[in-house]
């Protein structure tokens, strides 16, 4: 028997982490630190999953990465098994589900698919426009023994 937690407060570790690779990888490029910083949101995502789970097992975790978060999935999912490693999350199930960039156009308010925060709209060229989508890093859920 196993139950579901969903939607889980992203700590502010997670938040700062995020802030800190979109920073980072605005100075100095992709190249540097990427494995750094997936470990230490690996980290994170344990740690956050742990404390929902009170003690028990945690069989599967779905994340939610957003195109726009800077965080590469793989290198998370690369990270996760040795992060998960002796704690309730040793063995479980790592679900990623990517979540495709959308922005509001600021003039025509079409909504469009966007590549990169400063794409124009493609119906009227306006650029500055709203991001609705995209920048998610949330454990969306976890499946809990
Ligand atoms: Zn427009």
């Amino acid at each position: 028997m196993t139950s579901r937690i969903a939607y889980l407060p992203c700590d502010a570790s997670t938040e700062a982490i995020l802030c800190y690779s979109l920073h980072e990888s605005e100075t100095f490029g992709r190249y540097i630190g990427v494995r750094m910083h997936e470990l230490a949101i690996a980290h994170s995502i344990v740690a956050t999953c742990e404390r929902s789970a009170d003690g028990r097992k945690v069989v599967e975790v779905v994340l939610w990465i957003g195109t726009l978060s800077g965080v590469v999935p793989e290198a998370v999912e690369f990270c996760f098994d040795a992060c998960a490693k002796g704690t309730l999350l040793e063995g479980t199930r790592l679900v990623i589900e990517r979540v495709e960039a959308k922005a509001r156009c600021s003039r025509c308010r079409a909504e469009f698919p966007v590549q990169a925060y400063f794409d124009p709209c493609p119906l009227c060229g306006a650029l500055g426009n709203e991001i609705l989508a995209g920048e998610e890093l949330r454990v969306r859920e976890i499946e809990v023994e």
